[in-house]
């Protein structure tokens, strides 16, 4: 690598940095690049490995010195052939990188045992890892989004052998320690180039990384130390909840590998569309057909909202379209006191199917109405005949 970056500068550290700097430094960096938090993500990869070999470097007095007498010649003796071997070849890979250590803060759980060997990409296949989460559903009514309520949702998950523990051995045996590569998970091989002697890892194939040999599989999980089972949870629905929003059950889904968490049971939820109730955020709109004449004359109309009825008073000449807000009386917030408000909007029917009498006194009706009857009526004529008369 012709272009390899100063310790010092990967770290992010000056010269004269104290060793809990370098390792403060370190720790944020590994996190931040780590392959299990960037999967697929090869440059996070390279700065991962980078990362570890400053650390390894200047997190040990000895090698330190020697590098900042001699550079990268100080601690890597291929690199004095001119190119430097890839990070590979360093040291014999990352057997040193303590995960507990970096990851105890963020699983909050204890990562037991070291890390035997970075195989490129390859996860260490004895670390703890998250169960897989678990997609379920549930449709609810308006009023049981608005109020909360509970559900049941049905889901198949892998749970933890109980015969076995996990372990996929047989109860009564134990997994053994892998013959070929004696429990490390990984061998070494070594290569002559004409640079000198290059060291890799490889993930032990007889083994699988893992190191261990199961001899008698489990008979109730065959070996895989987890068993499928179909369970029924129960699903709180907190009042406020909104149309196509998640729940999650935390720790309900699939059950965690080497000891890692369990997954989450992941609840979609669905709000059928109600007739009557419209909902926009933690409002809720309401569009109320009144008759002619209660809009003429003002009413006391009947108003459905979230609680059940109330009873409100239009006022004389109400105009269709008219909007009022009930405050107060919307939806409740999911997170927190107080609720949205209601508005209804009032449309004003007109009557259809008269019979010849009703007809009459209608007629009647508008001929006794003078333009002082109809305040829009009488400014929208007045314009008209301004401009084209
Ligand atoms: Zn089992
Ligand atoms: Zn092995």
């Amino acid at each position: 690598m012709a272009d390899k970056r100063d310790y010092y500068e990967v770290l992010g550290v000056g010269k004269n940095a104290t060793d809990s700097e370098i390792k403060s430094a370190y720790r944020k960096l590994a996190k931040k690049y780590h392959p299990d938090l960037n999967p697929g993500d090869k440059e996070a990869e390279e700065k991962f490995k980078e990362v570890n070999e400053a650390n390894d470097v200047l997190s040990d007095p000895e090698k330190r010195k020697r590098y900042d007498q001699f550079g990268f010649a100080g601690v890597d003796p291929n690199y004095a052939a001119g190119q430097g071997a890839g990070a590979g070849g360093f040291g014999g890979g990352f057997g040193g990188v303590d995960l507990g250590d970096i990851f105890g803060d963020i699983f909050g759980g204890s990562f037991g045992g070291g890390f035997g060997g970075f195989g490129g990409s390859r996860a260490n296949p004895n670390a703890p890892r998250k169960g897989h989460d678990i997609q379920a559903s549930v449709i609810l009514t308006f009023e049981e989004a608005a109020h909360g309520c509970s559900k049941t949702v049905t889901i198949n998950r892998q749970e933890t052998c109980r015969d076995c523990g996990g372990s996929g051995a047989e109860h009564g045996t134990s997994p053994e320690t892998c013959p070929h590569c004696g429990g490390r998970g990984y061998v070494v091989t070594q290569q002559r180039t004409p640079f000198g002697v290059m060291q890799s890892q490889q993930p032990c194939s007889y083994c699988g990384g893992r190191g261990t040999i199961i001899k008698n599989p489990c008979h109730t999980c065959r070996g895989t130390g987890k068993t499928g089972s179909r369970k029924t949870l129960e699903v709180r629905i907190p009042a406020g909840i909104d149309d196509d929003q998640n729940i999650a059950l935390r720790g309900q889904g699939d059950a965690g590998t080497n000891g890692g968490p369990a997954g989450d049971v992941i609840v979609h939820v669905t709000v059928k569309p109600d007739p009557v109730f419209e909902r926009d955020g933690f409002d809720v709109w309401v569009h109320e057909p009144v008759t002619f004449s209660q809009a003429v004359l003002g009413a006391e109309i009947t108003v459905p909202t979230v609680d059940g009825k109330v009873a409100y008073r239009i006022p004389e000449g109400t105009q269709s379209g008219t909007k009022f807000r009930l405050r107060g009386k919307g939806i409740q917030y999911l997170n927190g006191r107080g609720r949205g408000d209601q508005y209804v909007v009032v449309d004003v029917e007109i009557p259809k199917k008269l019979t010849k009498a009703q007809r009459d006194a209608l007629k009647n009706f508008e001929d006794s109405l003078r333009d002082e009857n109809y305040e829009k009526r009488k400014g929208f004529f007045k314009n008209l005949k301004d401009r084209f008369m």
